[in-house]
């Protein structure tokens, strides 16, 4: 009996494995992409369901350039905030008192915003609907990749509901414990920092004005970036990191004592904060693939890369790798999931990979010491970063990335 075939499979579909198959049913492959969570239909307000994914991504320069490639932006661009500016917030003390503020404008690069923030949930299914709507893409929701068998010419991939299929290439997008690169028996490092990011909303009286904040203070970054008005009263995601167990003791607090230890730890920048849903917990690491291939396999974005959420630098990093496959694979379609394009695609991202987790890493830790010569080095750094001008605008640019 032969097996139906496909050009790619894709394992998950979170956001990096939706865009994927996005990019190559543009490009004319035939995609098959399964995940095993049942897909929402609708970008209902999800803020209340703590299964549901509260963050929120900002997209960068690059990665909108990919969506317009694509006819994918044209939809997102109605759920975008754009970020005009991010200001850096030193503190010292506890409560937290301000020490030092930078501003950087995304103006002084020629750029009217830096990128666009939008609500995870509300992106999902944005794209969701574009991925129905393409010919060449078969979506199975609730069915979950379950093992594969790598030829010269094609992998045979397992589903768990027992069905099976070819492709040229399987992308495992599968996340953070990828079963794609278990099953292609690639490893993993990873670095744990006991810290935990709490992700969630929040309302407050003073507009943020397009200006994404990031607050210092020993435990991690306390991360505001602008969403929509709720109900006409501004509004942000958050991300506030913190040592594990007070990250915990946070989450399961009253919410009038959540809303105040907010509001001490973003030093009342936007008055009185309100959090308006529920907060997941994430455990914060820098985790890489010890490889991103492996015979008919690549792997992309969390499953090859796991970067502390500073800078957006996340899903912005799995944009590039799935940019870099698409673009070998317009370039070569004969050639998909060859070992000659494997391996380029593995050239081609690994130093950017490496490179931006040394450096999100090393930024974790200055941010997250509360040694007070650690903490006079994160001022001088922030200052003197800010105040050279050619080095405040070649670190910008290079925190944008390019494609
Ligand atoms: C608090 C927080 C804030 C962040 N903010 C930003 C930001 O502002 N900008 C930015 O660029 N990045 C940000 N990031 C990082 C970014 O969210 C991630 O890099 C991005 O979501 C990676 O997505 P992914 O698709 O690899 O993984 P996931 O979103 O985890 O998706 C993996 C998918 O694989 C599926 N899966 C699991 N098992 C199987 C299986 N057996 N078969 C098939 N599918 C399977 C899962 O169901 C899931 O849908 C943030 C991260 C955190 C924790």
């Amino acid at each position: 009996m032969s097996l139906p075939r496909s050009d790619i499979f894709i394992s998950g579909g979170g956001i990096a494995g939706l865009v994927a198959a996005a990019a190559f049913g543009h490009a004319g492959f035939s995609v098959v992409l399964a995940d095993p969570t049942p897909a929402p239909d609708t970008p209902a307000d999800t803020s209340a369901d703590t299964g549901a994914d509260l963050r929120s991504t900002a997209f960068l320069h690059p990665a909108r350039a990919l969506l317009d490639e694509i006819g994918l932006w044209q939809a997102l661009a109605p759920l975008a905030t754009p970020l005009d500016a991010l200001r850096i917030v030193d503190t010292t003390g506890w409560p937290p008192e301000i020490a030092e503020t930078r501003i950087f404008s995304a103006q002084e690069l020629d750029q009217q915003s830096f990128g666009w923030n939008l609500p995870n949930w509300q992106t999902r299914a944005e794209l969701l609907r574009f991925i129905r709507a393409q010919p060449g893409i078969t979506f199975l929701p609730g069915v979950g990749f379950a093992g594969m068998l790598a030829r010269t010419n094609a992998a045979i991939v397992s589903l768990s509901d027992g069905s099976r299929l070819g492709a040229r290439l399987v992308i495992g997008a599968d996340g953070r414990a990828s079963p794609v690169r278990e099953a292609a028996g690639i490893g993993v490092s990873t670095t744990r920092y006991g810290q935990k990011a709490l992700a969630f909303t929040a309302t407050h009286p003073l507009a943020h004005e397009n200006i994404s904040t990031e607050i210092y203070n020993r435990g991690g970054a306390f991360t505001t970036v602008p969403l929509p008005d709720q109900n006409g009263v501004p509004a942000s995601a958050i991300v506030w990191m913190n040592p594990g167990p007070r990250a915990q003791a946070l989450a399961a607090l009253p919410e009038d004592q959540f809303d105040a230890e907010m509001t001490g730890r973003a030093c009342a920048l936007l008055g009185p904060m309100q959090r308006t849903g529920a907060v997941a917990v994430w455990p914060v690491i820098t985790q890489r693939a010890t490889r991103l291939t492996a015979e008919r396999t690549a792997l992309v974005a969390e499953a090859a890369h796991v970067l502390p959420p500073i800078g957006a630098q996340g899903l912005n990093t799995s944009l590039h790798d799935v940019a870099a496959l698409y673009d070998l694979a317009r370039a070569e379609p004969e050639a998909l999931g060859a070992p000659a394009q494997l391996a380029r695609y593995a050239r081609l991202r690994e130093r950017d990979i490496a490179m931006r987790a040394r450096a999100i890493d090393l930024f974790n830790r200055i941010c997250q010491s509360g040694e007070p010569a650690v903490q006079a080095l994160r001022r001088a750094g922030l200052t003197s970063v800010h105040d050279i001008g050619p080095l405040r605008q070649s670190i910008m640019r290079a925190g944008l990335g390019s494609r």
